[in-house]
Order: structure tokens, then C-alpha cells, then sequence
């Protein structure tokens, strides 16, 4: 087996978009080219419904799909491809930004009569920041929605991206004709049936040929001339480098549950998506090439069996060849480890392996020892970078329900932070906890979590705090620095990895500190 080929041919990205967008029904149709599932239905939405069921039944629920969704893996010409799971549920953001660390590239998909909607802004603006490449698929082209240059517009606006369409719809709605391919230069005629698999595509070689006009009808030719040729003075051609480096994003047009537009798109990218790309340690700059293996985790997903304690960590190989029962350095706590049955992922099952490749997802089974961004080596001190945490938006202090199960509870909330599933606080003053989560929702999975897996109780009682601002000082002594401690004692905490962190109660309280304390910066992420 070739190493460096099978690195080569990986392509790992995630699709994002706001529920209901249409990510679970893209999925589905990328697997159904891979050849990797038979049927439409066979991937199951992670989406949470609120309903019959209580909250955290629904909870349960999700967790349980969310494991067999987390990596579907499928071969499609020549290349393996890895599509990561991003829940889009709000209150699972932090998930989908961990995940975002794992990803390659992402496609960003956009309902065509809802436009740029609220997660979509959140979840691209982070992938902006780590200039990740993106694909965006405006979907549901059969129903009447925004226009085309309209919904580009505010693609450019509210997702601050540079656009350049590489497809264009003939219509819309009820007449919906087809999709002009720029980048393949031939016109897909729209059948609505959801179970076609193979779309049948016209070359045409000569948009000004009336073979043009014989297949949509003159009027919809004739507009579709005019939008191409505007299409060339307003946006800049495709160029591939700029895509690469996170500075221009390709658009394509298409309807997922029509199963239109999806070859096009998955060919498209396959063309320009970037294999495993290189990835920065503290230490220095890790490539994919290199033989000697490093990874990272960025998921750890608790067993859904209680009677069984173990945990499985996503780990995404960075470098080299994962190897079944070869020794691997832990660098944080400076352990080897050995991992006799590394599950790999192929559509919605997970098997053992004994070899992975670089741009890969290995999930190992951990009895406690992986935190989030932990390293792996073959011995090299490493720590890879770029797996911050975010700043909450709820803020709750917990309290023991039950004071026979202290220590219950103390390794239980340790555990559930480590998964990432809410952050810690301890606030300087008195000690006490502070949970922050993205979501409201967390705190009831944290409490039925303690309770069902940990034996323990908790209760929670708000705290007053608005966003959690990572401090930063060039030098501890700094006067500035000292009287921003002394004056906003009440408000300090440490997170879990004993950094200091300002608790704001307002987004007031942080403009006055940042105007009063020039020297002390604040940073709403853990990495800076
Ligand atoms: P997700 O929340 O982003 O995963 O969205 P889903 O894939 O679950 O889709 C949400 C809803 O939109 C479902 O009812 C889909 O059947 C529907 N949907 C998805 N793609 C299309 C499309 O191209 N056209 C139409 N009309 N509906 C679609």
C-alpha cells in the first residue's frame, strides 16, 4: 500500500448549514454516489425534536445518532471521503466548532427561500476565521425562493464571503427548467424524482447554438444568457489558489431531495477540495506527508450503556499511518498507549482497522484518559493548536444535591467537561462552580447524565454572568493588570485548565474594562 497515495486521495470536510437547510438529506445523496447506502432514509437525522418526548429522552436520542452519524465515510472515483457530523442545532454549536478543527473543507448549504440564516452566520464566521475552504450549495431550487444574484448578494453581506457561481439556475420554483454548469459547461434538465441516481447532462458547447433554446424555450435561454454574461462582469473567475486559502468561495445551485444538482456539486468538489492539510502544533508545523503518525481529539462521545463505562474519542490523524496495537505517546500526560480495536467509519457503520491514513477519523475506546485537543505521537512532544473553547452564553453555579456523593459528582462533572459537553468554572473568591454551556439544553444532560451514568445530584442556581472573556497580560506584575484583579475580584474564575477568565455580567461591563485597562486584553475564545 502507498502511503503518500492513500493520503493523497482522502478528502475530509463537514456540511453545514441552519436545521433544516437540508445537511441530513445532502448527506444521504453524497452516500447514495459512494454506492455506500442503497436507499433514501438510511441516514438518520440528528436533528432534536421537541414533541411527545421529554427533553432529555430526546436528548438520549440524539446522543445515539449522533454517534452512528458522527464520521460516514464512502469511496466515490478513487477518492475516500470523510463527511463529519455538525449538529446543527444551537445548543450543540460548541460540537460543531470542535468538529470545524477536524475538517478539511466545508460546504455550507443555504435554503434558497430562507437565505443566510442565524447558525449559518455563526458557524461560517468561524470557519472564516480559520480560512477554511467552502463550498456553498444554494438548495430546494424546486420552490419558489429568493433570486439567485439576490441570495449571492446577501451571501457576501451577512457571511462576509467573496462568491463566484460555478452553476446558475434556468428558473426557479414551479419553473424550475435546469441548471446551467459553468464549470463543466452543460445544462442539467430538472426531473423532480428523488430516487434518480445518475443525472443525465447536456454538453453544450455553444450557449449562443439554439440547441439551447430547443431544451428550456427561448425566453429562459435568452435570460439565461444575460445572467451568464453579467455573471462574468460582477464576479471574478473561479481560481482554485484563492478558494484554497479561504478567500473565495464557488457557488452551486441544487435541490438535495430531488437529488439535483448532487453529482455536479460532489464533482465539483472533488476537483478543487483540498486533501489533509497541514496543521500547526505549539511546537511547529505538522504536514500530512510525514511519516511519523500525530493526531488530535476532538469528540469524545460517552457510551450509551451504562453497565459499560468507556468512552469513544474521535481522534483526526493529522500525519503518517494509524496503526491497531502500536504504541502512541499521549503527550499530555506523557503515557504511552496502545489501542487493540481503533474503530474506522464507512457509511453509518464503524468497524476495527488496522490501519488508518492521514485526514482520517479513528475512534478509540478510552476509559477516561482523553480530554478534548489531546495529542498523539510516536514520541515527539507536541501539542496541536487550534481546539480553543468558546465562550458560553449560560451561566449556572452547581451545587451537591446529595452530600453523600460528593466524590460521584466531583468525577462526573469532570468527565462531562472533559467530553466538552459544558465548561467549568471556579470562581477565585469562594471556590464555588460555575457551569457554562452553549445551550440551556446542556444542563439538563448534564443532570440526567450525573445522575443515570455517575449516581449523582445536582442542582443549579443562575449565575449573573454574560460571557466568560479569557484574560490576557503580557506581564503579571503590570499595575493595569493588578488593579483590574482587584477591582473585579468578584468576577474571576479559572477554567479547567487554570487560565484565568473574567466572568462579565454585560457586554457594558467588557466595553468599560477594555477602555479602562488597555493592557489587559480579553478574548472570547480560550486561544489567542
Ligand atoms: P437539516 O436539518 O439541514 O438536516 O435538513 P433536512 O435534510 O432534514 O431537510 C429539512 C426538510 O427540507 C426536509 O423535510 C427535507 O425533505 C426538505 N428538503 C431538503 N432538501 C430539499 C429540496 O431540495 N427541496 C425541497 N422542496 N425540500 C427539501
Amino acid at each position: 500500500m502507498d502511503t503518500q497515495l492513500e493520503i493523497a486521495r482522502r478528502r475530509t470536510f463537514g456540511i453545514i448549514s441552519h436545521p433544516d437547510a437540508g445537511k441530513t438529506t445532502l448527506t444521504e445523496k453524497l452516500l447514495l454516489f459512494g454506492g455506500a447506502i442503497q436507499e433514501a432514509g438510511a441516514v438518520k437525522s440528528n436533528k432534536i425534536k421537541k414533541g411527545a418526548t421529554s427533553d432529555f429522552m430526546e436528548i438520549e436520542r440524539q446522543r445515539g445518532i449522533s454517534v452512528s452519524t458522527s464520521v460516514l465515510a464512502f469511496n466515490y472515483k478513487s477518492k475516500k471521503i470523510n463527511i463529519l457530523d455538525t449538529p446543527g442545532h444551537k445548543d450543540f454549536a460548541e460540537d460543531t466548532f470542535r468538529t470545524l478543527t477536524a475538517v478539511d473543507s466545508v460546504i455550507v448549504v443555504i435554503d434558497v427561500a430562507k437565505g443566510v440564516e442565524e447558525q449559518t452566520e455563526k458557524l461560517v464566521a468561524v470557519c472564516r476565521l480559520r480560512k477554511i475552504p467552502m463550498i456553498v450549495f444554494i438548495n430546494k431550487l424546486d420552490r419558489e425562493g429568493k433570486d439567485a444574484f439576490d441570495l449571492m448578494d446577501e451571501v457576501e453581506q451577512k457571511l462576509g464571503l467573496k462568491v463566484t457561481p460555478l452553476s446558475f439556475p434556468i428558473g426557479m420554483g414551479y419553473d424550475f427548467k435546469g441548471i446551467y454548469n459553468i464549470w463543466e459547461k452543460n445544462v442539467n434538465l430538472f426531473t423532480s424524482d428523488s430516487k434518480k441516481n445518475i443525472e443525465d447532462t447536456i454538453a453544450i458547447d455553444d450557449l449562443n447554438s439554439t440547441e439551447l433554446d430547443q431544451l428550456v424555450g427561448k425566453s429562459a435561454s435568452d435570460k439565461l444568457r444575460e445572467e451568464l454574461e453579467l455573471i462574468q462582469e460582477v464576479y471574478p473567475a473561479f481560481d482554485r489558489e484563492s478558494y484554497l486559502l479561504g478567500e473565495q468561495q464557488p457557488v452551486l445551485f441544487g435541490s438535495a431531495l430531488n437529488n439535483f444538482g448532487v453529482r455536479e456539486l460532489l464533482d465539483c468538489f472533488l476537483d478543487i477540495a483540498p486533501p489533509p492539510t497541514p496543521k500547526e502544533t505549539e511546537q511547529r508545523i505538522i504536514l500530512p506527508e510525514e511519516p511519523k503518525m500525530t493526531g488530535f481529539v476532538f469528540k469524545i462521545h460517552a457510551n450509551m450503556d451504562p453497565k459499560h463505562r468507556d468512552r469513544l474519542a474521535f481522534i483526526k490523524i493529522v500525519s503518517g499511518t494509524f496503526e491497531r496495537n502500536k504504541s502512541y505517546l499521549h503527550t499530555r500526560l506523557q503515557k504511552s498507549f496502545k489501542f487493540s480495536s481503533p474503530n474506522a467509519f464507512f457509511a453509518e457503520k464503524k468497524e476495527i482497522v488496522d490501519v488508518s491514513f492521514a485526514g482520517d477519523i479513528v475512534g478509540l475506546h478510552d476509559t477516561g484518559n482523553f480530554k478534548i485537543g489531546d495529542t498523539l505521537t510516536e514520541g515527539e512532544n507536541l501539542k496541536f493548536k487550534g481546539i480553543p473553547s468558546f465562550s458560553p452564553e449560560h451561566f449556572r453555579y452547581v451545587n451537591n444535591a446529595d452530600p453523600l456523593k460528593s466524590k460521584q459528582l466531583e468525577k462526573g462533572i469532570d468527565q462531562l467537561m472533559d467530553e466538552g459537553v459544558a465548561q467549568l468554572f471556579t470562581l477565585d473568591l469562594n471556590g464555588r462552580k460555575v457551569i457554562g454551556t452553549v445551550g440551556a439544553l446542556q444542563y439538563e444532560v448534564i443532570q440526567y447524565r450525573l445522575e443515570h451514568e455517575y449516581g449523582a445530584k445536582c442542582s443549579y442556581e443562575n449565575f449573573p454572568a454574560y460571557k466568560a472573556c479569557w484574560i490576557e497580560t503580557s506581564d503579571p506584575r503590570e499595575e493595569q493588570y493588578l488593579d483590574f484583579k482587584r477591582v473585579k475580584q468578584k468576577f474571576l474564575a479559572k477554567d479547567k485548565s487554570c487560565k484565568e477568565v473574567f466572568l462579565a455580567d454585560s457586554e457594558f461591563s467588557i466595553q468599560m474594562a477594555a477602555q479602562k485597562y488597555p493592557n489587559v486584553k480579553l478574548h472570547f475564545t480560550s486561544e489567542f
